[in-house]
């Protein structure tokens, strides 16, 4: 049996997006900035894809701008920020807890003069906002704090901090700007920019964290807010992202992004159902383990540590059962071989908890099936590296 528990990683792309990137890297090839009838057929394309995408976001059209991946989407939102607004000041706010994606422009910003406050995370990875709310000063320029944890799946309180950000320009005249990186909520949780998260102003998605294709991503600005591009060329993207637009990727994306909101209920009961039969399963059948997702965090992820044994060792023997998971964020996982997972950490989880942590991330395509089988495995891995284990 093959049972991929890595989705937060990456997804498998639904089979309606494979034949239609098949269909349009054939038939839709062209420039969708050439002028020919070709052109704007595949700018037609282009605009589908747009409209889909912002379905994702509840947002207009206008307000999508296409990117190469979740990465550059942040990049541009964060980097674009400090460059617009750096004679007013130099303060920027995030969380202990960001994807490297946030991480480390924050990190080059730093190292140019911007002051950096990161925000610490509480035993379930949720923001101190206490102390994000002292933190906000008039040289505040941008505060940038993601949707959804990709390693525990915490849901962040974004909708009560923009509600602070717009409390505070409000009463002090100042327009700082709330950015979100929602890569692990985009198609799994509502995101509605006129709704709860009216107060954010930039927000990052991913194609192929939602059964899209690898290598496009989006960022939401609302409207009224103009950013310097990270990219000058030929101007696409309303000039903020010049370079030619991947149509058939993006149209991808498109399609993946509406599957996913005609059916976010259902393919979220689905996932809470597996999840928490994993995490029941797993309670049951061991002893000395920590859940180290919240109760009401995203339906897609589990982290579990099992103290007494090493993640990395329980990944790998899990593989020969044909069970794909991680130790934490793929992206970070050279970085952290040392020191171990950086949320982990924010999270003050003791040394053995970090080592024997281990990331399962549903998605819909996941059985019951597989979660017994995988329980069953895991036991036996834990059980075997415990005994062995000179590690306790
Ligand atoms: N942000 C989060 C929270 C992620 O989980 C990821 C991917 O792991 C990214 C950003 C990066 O997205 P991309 O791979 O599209 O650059």
């Amino acid at each position: 049996m093959k049972v991929y528990l890595d989705n937060s990683a990456t997804t498998r792309e639904f089979d309606e997006v494979r034949e239609l990137i098949y269909e349009m890297t054939g038939s839709f090839y062209a420039n969708p900035s050439s002028l020919h009838s070709m052109g704007l057929e595949a700018e037609k394309h282009l605009k589908t894809a747009r409209k889909k995408v912002a379905l994702g976001f509840n947002a207009d059209e206008e307000e999508i701008f296409f990117t190469s991946c979740g990465t550059e989407a942040s990049n541009m939102a964060i980097f674009g920020v400090a460059e617009a607004k750096k004679r007013r000041g130099r303060r920027i706010i995030s969380s202990a807890v960001e994807h490297p994606a946030v991480l480390e422009p924050l990190k080059k910003l730093e190292g140019l003069g911007y002051d950096v406050v990161r925000i610490g995370a509480d035993k379930e990875c949720r923001p101190d906002m206490e102390a994000l709310r002292s933190a906000i000063n008039e040289n505040t320029i941008l505060i940038s704090v993601m949707a959804v944890n990709n390693e525990v799946g915490t849901i962040m309180p974004i909708k009560e901090i923009g509600e602070m950000k717009s409390a505070y320009n409000a009463a002090n005249g100042t327009d700082i700007v709330f950015h979100t990186d929602a890569v692990q909520g985009l198609g799994k949780l509502p995101l509605d920019s006129k709704g709860g998260l009216r107060n954010v102003d930039l927000i990052t998605g991913s194609a192929h964290k939602l059964h899209g294709p690898k290598g496009v991503g989006a960022l939401y600005v609302r409207k009224g807010l103009r950013l310097p591009p990270l990219l000058s060329g030929g101007g696409q993207e309303r000039g903020l992202r010049s370079g030619t637009e991947n149509v058939a990727g993006i149209s991808g994306f498109g399609l993946a992004t509406e599957l996913c909101m005609l059916n976010l209920n259902a393919r979220a009961e689905k996932m809470t159902f597996l999840r928490n039969r994993l995490r029941d399963g797993i309670v049951s059948e061991l002893k000395d383990i920590r859940i180290n997702s919240p109760e009401d965090g995203i339906c897609s992820i589990l982290n579990v540590s099992f103290t007494g044994a090493r993640g990395e060792v329980i990944l790998h023997e899990l593989e020969t059962s044909g069970i794909f998971v991680s130790t934490g964020s793929a992206c970070s996982s050279n970085k952290n071989r040392k020191s171990g997972s950086h949320v982990l950490n924010a999270m003050k989880l003791s040394k053995k908890e970090i080592d024997g942590a281990i990331r399962f991330s549903l998605s819909e395509f996941n059985t019951a099936e597989e979660i017994d089988y995988t329980v069953s495995k895991v036991k036996e891995a834990v059980e075997r590296f415990r005994r062995l284990g000179s590690f306790r």
